[in-house]
C-alpha cells in the first residue's frame, strides 16, 4: 500500500483495521480483540471505524493487529461459507456474517471480504414455515436420492444405507449430529440408536415443558440430521475428506430447510457449520448464526450416555435455544 495522500493512507489502514476485527470476531476471537481494542483506545490508538483522518500514518499499526500469514490462512479456511458470533463476544454495535466465497485479490491482503451485516432471521410463523417445508422437500428429495448414490469419500463401499435425514421445517429447529452409528446404518434414519433414544426424549421434554409455546416438538417437526450421511467403520470418528466430500448435502439441506435456529450436536457439526475448532465447552453458550439461522452448540447425545454430567448443561442450552428461537 503506498499513497501520496496521506488521508487516503489513513482510511485504507482503518479500512484493513475492521476487516481485521470482523474477521477474529467470526474466528471466535472477539473477546481477544476486544481488550486490545480498550488498550488501543486507551493508548490514543485509532480503532476501525473511527475517523479515518485520525488512524496511523504508518502501516505499522495495522500490522500489530493483523495476522501473520499462516494465521490468516487458517482462519480463512477455518472460517469458510459458515457463521460468525453475535453473543457474549461481540465487542462492539455491528456484527458480520460469513457466507460468502473468499473474494480474492484484495488491495489489504485479506482472502475475502465480508458482508457487513447479518441476514434477516427465517420466519416462525407456521404458516410461513409451512410453505417453506414445502417448497424444501423436492430439495431434500433430490439430496437423498444422491446421498444414497454417492461414491465420492468411500464410505459407501462399507455401510448398508444413507441416512439423509429425517423430519420437517415445520417448526423451524434443525439439529446436526456427526454420522450414522450402527443402528442408523440399518435402518437409514439418524438417531435411532441409544443417543438417537436421548436425543428423542430431549425434544419430547422440550414440547411437555412448553419451552416454545403453540410450537410442536417431535421427531417430524424438527429436522435431524448428520455431517456425513454414510456410517464410518466402527463408528470411528469422520476424516477430513470425508467431511469436505459430504458437507455439501448438509449445507443444501440447510439452504432448503431455512431453519429459524440450528443445533449443532457435538465436535463435528460445531467446527463445520461455525467454522472455528474448539472445545464444545468454549462453543456452548453463545449465539452464532449461519446465514438465516441462529445456531447453538451442544454436547452430543452420545457424550451425555458416556458421561450424564453433561445433561444438565444440553439441557439449559435447549432452554437458551428456545428463548432464542422465540427472539429476533
Ligand atoms: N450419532 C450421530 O451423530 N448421528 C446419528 O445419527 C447417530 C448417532
Amino acid at each position: 500500500m503506498s499513497h501520496d495522500d496521506p488521508r487516503r493512507e489513513a482510511a485504507d489502514i482503518a479500512r484493513a483495521l475492521r476487516r481485521n476485527i470482523e474477521r477474529e470476531r467470526a474466528a471466535g476471537r472477539g473477546e481477544l480483540l476486544a481488550s486490545s481494542m480498550a488498550a488501543a483506545r486507551g493508548r490514543g490508538v485509532p480503532t476501525p471505524g473511527g475517523d479515518p483522518s485520525a488512524a496511523a500514518t504508518t502501516a505499522e499499526r495495522a500490522a500489530v493487529t493483523a495476522p501473520a500469514p499462516e494465521e490468516r490462512e487458517s482462519a480463512a479456511t477455518r472460517s469458510r461459507g459458515s457463521a460468525s458470533i453475535v453473543r457474549d463476544e461481540a465487542p462492539a454495535a455491528d456484527v458480520s456474517l460469513f457466507g460468502e466465497e473468499p473474494a480474492r485479490g484484495s488491495p489489504h491482503g485479506f482472502a475475502y471480504e465480508l458482508p457487513s451485516h447479518f441476514e434477516p432471521l427465517h420466519p416462525v410463523d407456521l404458516a410461513e414455515r409451512a410453505h417453506i417445508w414445502e417448497r424444501a422437500l423436492p430439495v431434500l428429495d433430490g439430496v437423498a436420492a444422491e446421498a444414497r448414490a454417492c461414491r465420492a469419500c468411500g464410505l459407501c463401499d462399507t455401510r448398508t444405507n444413507a441416512v439423509p435425514g429425517v423430519g420437517s421445517a415445520r417448526s423451524g429447529i434443525v439439529f446436526v449430529g456427526e454420522a450414522p452409528g450402527a443402528d442408523e446404518d440399518a435402518q437409514g434414519e439418524p438417531f435411532v440408536g441409544r443417543a438417537g433414544q436421548l436425543l428423542t426424549k430431549i425434544i419430547a421434554g422440550m414440547d411437555e415443558r412448553r419451552l416454545i409455546p403453540g410450537v410442536k416438538l417431535d421427531r417430524e417437526t424438527v429436522y435431524i440430521c448428520n455431517v456425513l450421511k454414510c456410517r464410518p467403520p466402527e463408528n470411528r470418528n469422520p476424516l477430513p475428506h470425508e467431511v469436505e466430500a459430504c458437507s455439501p448435502y448438509v449445507r443444501r439441506q440447510l439452504d432448503a430447510l431455512k431453519p429459524r435456529i440450528i443445533c449443532c450436536l457435538g465436535k463435528f457439526a460445531a467446527e463445520l457449520l461455525v467454522g472455528v475448532t474448539g472445545t464444545i465447552a468454549s462453543m456452548r453458550g453463545k449465539i452464532y448464526r449461519y446465514q438465516g439461522a441462529k445456531l447453538i452448540v451442544t454436547y452430543h447425545p452420545a457424550a451425555c450416555l458416556r458421561n450424564p454430567g453433561y445433561k444438565q448443561p444440553v439441557w439449559e442450552d435447549m432452554q437458551m435455544l428456545a428463548r432464542e428461537y422465540m427472539n429476533d
